[in-house]
């Protein structure tokens, strides 16, 4: 076997999160990957024999298989990870043994940003070395804090990971110093007289620590765009005296009938994100049958939309409706619904658009028996 990974994913990232029961960083989704996810999504499959996963016990729930199941392009394992990192590496190791990989790349799953072209350049540079590690330097005036003295820049090395090794070395150095608490794996190698490789890294392969990280992580990330489309129609109650509602707005003209308040508009919006975000229809969530949903303000539904939308985090582009009717003429309350939109979904009204056209008294709808509604939505991961 000639190349293997090492990822290591068992911290729980106290300085990203206060919350100690908040799922760990690397677990955190962000649009549809989580920081594992990311980094294996963009890893050349061509490079890695192997790649062992190093985690928490306790975390090894289905959701792990998933990852197995996702990438199946990767050969992909599990360790267990240690009570700090020196041992979850060893760990990690240790799992490899029977494998024999001659090169062993160990790597931080809070640096999903890591190029396959710095992972290849670490290898190259294994032919020649038995340690290597990527560094930066910083781009910002150094001070030291006591003196106030300018420190040389090109003086600090900021270490990155991938750190690349012979499999054999590192593990020869982790068998010598067991539980001790050594930040990284160059670190350990150097104890043993081998000297690391030092070559350049990259800015964008910087680690997420704090909050304020995945701002940035966000801005380098491919943006996923998806769309969807709604349709809804209901039928016109001639004989009601009650007022139509249409995106929450009440107007002077025959209602339409429904089990809940029959807004179509708020409907076909619905339907649209459902659509976008693949999550069956309206009717799936708040079934006719259901009695609790009798009568009921169709506002709640486009609530349980925005509610939606943030748990996978995804925001709206824009959004498109279009009512079809011969009656009444809706353009008169096309400010206060998006209004109505803006509010209940947190968007701005610039980015609704709401339109509407007649049937040309072709049809059901020509004879104006009912009115239909139809939404388009575009979001992204954020
Ligand atoms: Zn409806």
């Amino acid at each position: 076997m000639k190349n293997a990974l090492i990822l290591l994913a068992g911290g729980s990232g106290k300085r990203f999160s206060n919350d100690p029961k908040s799922t760990p960083k690397q677990f955190k989704k962000f649009g549809n990957y989580n920081l594992i996810e990311f980094f294996l999504k963009n890893l050349d499959d061509k490079i890695f024999d192997i790649i062992v996963i190093v985690v928490k016990k306790s975390s090894k729930i289905k959701y792990l298989r998933m990852i197995t199941k996702k990438f199946d392009n990767h050969n992909i394992s599990f360790a267990n990870s240690g009570s700090n990192r020196q041992e979850s590496s060893k760990n990690g190791l240790y799992s490899l043994i029977k494998k024999n990989p001659k090169n062993i790349l160990i790597h931080d799953s809070a640096r999903p940003l890591a190029s396959n072209k710095l992972i290849l350049r670490l290898i190259k540079c294994l032919n020649t070395n038995q340690s290597v590690a990527p560094y930066v330097t910083s781009n910002d005036l150094l001070k030291e804090k006591k003196t106030n003295l300018v420190i040389d820049k090109n003086k600090i090395l900021n270490i990155q990971t991938p750190q690349a090794f012979k499999f054999k070395k590192i593990l020869e150095a982790h068998k010598k110093f067991i539980r001790k608490d050594y930040k990284d794996d160059t670190s350990l190698i150097e104890k043993i007289g081998i000297k690391t490789k030092l070559i350049k890294g990259e800015v964008l392969n910087f680690k997420l620590t704090y909050k304020e990280d995945l701002l940035l992580f966000n801005n380098f990330t491919n943006k996923e765009f998806r769309s969807g489309i709604g349709y809804d129609i209901h039928r016109i109650n001639l004989k009601s005296k009650k007022l139509l509602t249409l995106c929450g707005v009440k107007i002077p003209y025959f209602p339409l009938t429904g089990h809940s308040d029959a807004d179509v508009g708020y409907h076909a919006i619905c339907d649209s994100i459902f659509g976008a975000l693949s999550m069956r229809d309206i009717g799936y969530y708040f079934n006719n049958n259901n009695k609790k949903w009798k009568n009921a303000n169709s506002k709640i539904f486009v609530e349980f939309c925005k509610k939606k939308l943030e748990e996978n985090n995804y925001k709206i582009i824009n959004l498109d409706l279009t009512f079809i009717c011969e009656k009444p003429k809706i353009y008169k309350y096309i400010n206060k619904m998006k209004k109505n939109i803006s509010s209940l979904l947190y968007i701005d009204t610039n980015i609704i658009s709401i339109k509407a056209t007649t049937n040309e008294k072709i049809g059901y709808l020509g004879s104006g028996k009912g009115i239909a509604a139809q939404s388009i939505v575009q979001i992204k991961n954020d």
